[in-house]
């Protein structure tokens, strides 16, 4: 860009539009270190709108970074069920452990010293340091590398150019990010990715850059990346309570669940469903089909109710198995097709949660 000129536009411009247009996120409404590091890592490949309420949950539960770190990992788990790519969960509850004993519970200032602690990377290391300290670091995620690319004129996205894209894109941006204002000018470049300069579809007719924007919608569009396809079915086998003076009805019912081992490659020690031997199931005994996406696979999933005798023979065991009472399960750390299936058998409350169109959760680790 080096045009000095140039440079003030874009930043003046794009602050102004973000002042009219930004959207109300409880996590803009902090200057708190944590609070933004916990909004940052969740917010990494999930949707806003999930993120939000869970954001408030994790907030109300483990309001600072002592408390996080004093809690169980299965506790942060069960809070993070349903975000998906649980392994952010565990890098952000060892993170607060280091933290709490080695540095009072109090977040390093600088984005150089943020980076050096586990879970931590350049994104979210320059995300904390420029809104809750004002340190002039640059953003660059997924959003900011399509919109400056664009801007810059330089092809599809730094996934087609390799390092030396890269390295011209994070240049740019330290070029670009406002000295006064350093926190709202990367949530302003981040905002216009997710809301106007769109992957397939950018708004350039009202995007505030686009006197300054080399392309202006003239660039190729990225291919969608296939969608593969899986067939699974789960046993939901569900007992009368067989401890003594457990009332009947809804609060005397266990449901089945089984922890995934913790030498899992995928949400090790998360509980889910026993998974049957078949993926067919006799139409007779299905209860319910359910639609999963994790990453670029479409599961699938056909969910048959089990007798309890029957159960050992239709499933294979890959770990702990417990009867768990629907209230305590509503707790754990279940995956979110485990957490979608309950709900819809009505054995788990209705969370916003489980609104959520399928194809956009994930479950990966
Ligand atoms: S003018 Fe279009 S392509 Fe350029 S930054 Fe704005 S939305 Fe993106």
């Amino acid at each position: 860009m080096a045009d000095a000129e140039k440079v003030v536009r874009v930043r003046r411009s794009l602050l102004a539009w973000y002042e009219r247009n930004k959207r109300d996120l409880p996590w803009r409404n902090s200057r708190d270190p944590y609070a933004i590091w916990v909004s940052e890592i969740m917010l990494q490949q999930t949707r806003v709108a999930v993120v939000i309420e869970r954001f408030r949950a994790f907030l109300l539960r483990f309001p600072t970074i002592v408390s996080l770190a004093l809690a169980p990992e299965q506790d942060v788990l069960a809070l993070w069920s349903g975000l998906g790519y649980y392994r952010r969960a565990r890098m952000l509850h060892k993170a607060a452990q280091f933290v709490a004993e080695h540095m009072g519970g109090r977040l390093p200032r600088s984005a150089g010293e943020l980076r050096l602690l586990p879970g931590i990377g350049s994104y979210t290391a320059a995300a904390i340091a420029s809104i809750a300290y004002g340190e002039a670091a640059a953003v660059v995620d997924g959003n900011v590398e399509r919109v400056l690319c664009r801007l810059a004129g330089w092809g599809g996205g730094s996934r087609a150019g390799g390092a030396m894209l890269k390295r011209k894109i994070s240049g740019l941006a330290d070029e670009l990010v406002d000295p006064a204002r350093p926190g709202d000018f990367n949530q302003a470049l981040m905002e216009l990715g997710a809301t106007l300069c769109l992957p397939r579809n950018p708004q350039c007719l009202v995007c505030p850059l686009s006197s300054d924007c080399k392309t202006r919608g003239e660039h190729k569009r990225p291919p969608r990346a296939p969608m593969l396809s899986c067939e699974v079915a789960y046993a939901l086998s569900v007992r009368t309570s067989r401890k003594p003076g457990k009332a009947r009805g809804a609060a005397g019912r266990e449901v089945l669940l089984e922890q995934r081992p913790a030498s899992a490659s995928v949400m090790p020690g998360m509980w889910e469903l026993p998974r049957l031997r078949e993926a067919a199931v006799p139409q007779q005994e299905l209860r319910m089909t359910v639609r999963h996406a994790i990453m670029q696979v479409n599961y699938y999933v056909r969910v048959r109710t089990v007798f309890e005798d029957d159960v050992d023979a239709l499933s294979v065991r890959v770990g702990e198995r417990r009867w768990v009472p629907p209230a305590e399960a509503a707790g754990m750390a279940l995956t979110g097709l485990a957490r979608k299936v309950l709900t819809r058998a009505k054995l788990l409350p209705i969370a916003p949660l489980d609104t959520i169109a399928p194809q956009l959760e994930a479950d990966v680790i």
